[in-house]
């Protein structure tokens, strides 16, 4: 790993570094080329096989939990096939593993395509090392076809995604401080994790990227929901990731005696509580668009049998591509939480705790991907991502897209996570395709 060569990269940005002596540019040859590449499926769906074989439990999961030995060993075994591809890696101060390819035009920011290998304690094969042994695929296609890019290509491998993205968000400028000090199922914290993968926690903030230091970046990965099975469909182009609003609420009642008390005369919080969690649910069904809401924790006071709850907390989540969404349906939902307790005679009152971005994909890069996959005679599906990736932290920064493949009965974070060798073959000859019409769009000279 070239470490004085990234600080150079990270003091002038990643694009324009060693571009002398790559020869004439081949964008015509490329370009005739670019129709008959394919990945090999075998060697992808063997490579996800022996990758698998690295930190398996005896369950048949995975424990590839980030900064474990296991982790270790699988970032090791793909950096050196990223080597072997003619990739020059080296490791971010964050611990981000990245393996480059000059192109042929001089001044181009980079393409980077990756995900993560890390993996819950008892996850499965799939999530992460889809898009990572995908995009590692696509690196070993374009040196087996010594195919030239315009721009130079990257190969990412995220850290600890499981653990909080903390590899991509620190390249967003994301990661706070006090999340060093946070323990990760490894045993290690964040802040010993990242100096065991040859980081440096002490300098994290060199690790930024800026808007024109990345020209796209793409993620393929497995959807982790089963819409794309249920649907029979091949490829999911995602329109982003979605956001995520919550929301402590607190209905207030009267407690009082559940003997004594007449029906007419009470004000049960419960009652208005319960009318107001089939509120969300309905509102979310019926309004226009794709948005989610749950009420996902509920408690009542005093909590007990003999007595009329006086007081009961839930919380209140909403998720959708944009946030405006989010808001039209929390509008709707105080509006008739208002209704409620006029109705029963409680208050209800909202204070939001956590807020999370939307991040959309690329309007152009989604033309890409639908475009890429139709010429591979597969089926598209637009979709949003209820699940949050690395693309998220990467969006802040760069155009950013991403490819679904489906998953088996959209089991997740499970040792029975499935994804067919067929599908991760599909998913990531599209991954190619993108990239190859990635490198023929202009991007905007890197800064
Ligand atoms: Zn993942």
């Amino acid at each position: 790993m070239d470490r004085r060569r990234f600080t150079y990269l990270t003091a002038t940005g990643l694009a324009g570094a060693g571009m002398a002596g790559l020869g004439r540019p081949r964008a015509h040859l490329a370009a005739a080329s670019t129709q008959e590449l394919r990945v090999d499926g075998t060697r992808l769906n063997d490579r996800l096989q022996a990758l698998a074989r690295i930190g398996r439990n005896p369950g048949g999961g995975n424990g590839r939990v980030a900064f474990s030995d296991a982790d270790l060993e699988a970032r090791a075994w793909y950096g050196s096939l990223l080597e072997e591809a003619g990739f020059a890696t080296r490791v971010d101060v964050a611990g981000n593993l990245w393996g480059r390819r000059e192109g042929t035009e001089a001044g181009r920011a980079p393409l980077a395509l990756g995900s993560h290998l890390d993996s819950v304690p008892d996850g499965g094969h799939y999530d992460g090392p889809v898009g990572s042994v995908g995009a590692l695929e696509v690196a070993w296609t374009l040196a087996d076809a010594d195919h030239a890019t315009r721009h130079p290509v990257e190969v990412v491998v995220f850290p600890n995604e499981e653990g909080g993205k903390t590899g991509s968000r620190a390249l967003a400028g994301e990661v706070e401080p006090f999340e060093l000090d946070i323990e990760t199922a490894s045993g290690f914290t964040i802040g010993e994790g990242i100096r065991r993968i040859g980081g440096n926690p002490d300098q994290l903030a060199d690790a930024r990227l800026h808007p024109g230091d990345l020209a796209a970046f793409l993620e393929l990965h497995v959807e982790q929901g089963a819409v794309l099975e249920t649907d029979g469909m091949d490829i999911g182009v995602v329109e982003g990731i979605v956001g995520i609003m919550r929301w402590d609420v607190v209905v207030e009642g009267d407690t009082n005696h559940a003997g004594t008390t007449p029906m007419p005369r009470r004000r049960d919080a419960l009652v208005a509580a319960a009318r107001f969690v089939d509120t969300v649910h309905t509102t979310a069904l019926e309004m226009p668009g794709r948005q989610v809401a749950t009420v996902g924790r509920i408690e009542a006071e005093p909590g007990a049998p003999n007595v009329i709850p006086g007081r009961v907390r839930l919380t209140l989540e909403i998720r959708d591509l944009s946030m405006d969404g989010i808001s039209r349906v929390y509008d709707r939902l105080v509006e008739q939480a208002e209704a409620l307790g006029d109705a029963t005679e409680t208050t209800f009152s909202f204070s939001r705790f956590y807020v999370s971005g939307a991040a959309p994909t690329d309007p152009a890069l989604r033309d890409a991907v639908e475009s890429s996959a139709e010429e591979l005679a597969f089926s598209t599906l637009r979709m949003p991502s209820g699940a949050g990736h690395d693309a998220q932290s990467i969006a802040t920064f760069a155009p950013v897209g991403m490819i679904f493949v489906p998953s088996r009965d959209g089991i997740s974070h499970a040792p029975e996570e499935f994804t067919s060798a067929e599908d991760v073959t599909r998913g990531t000859d599209v991954l190619l395709r993108t990239l190859l019409q990635a490198d023929a769009m202009e991007w905007g000279p890197p800064r």
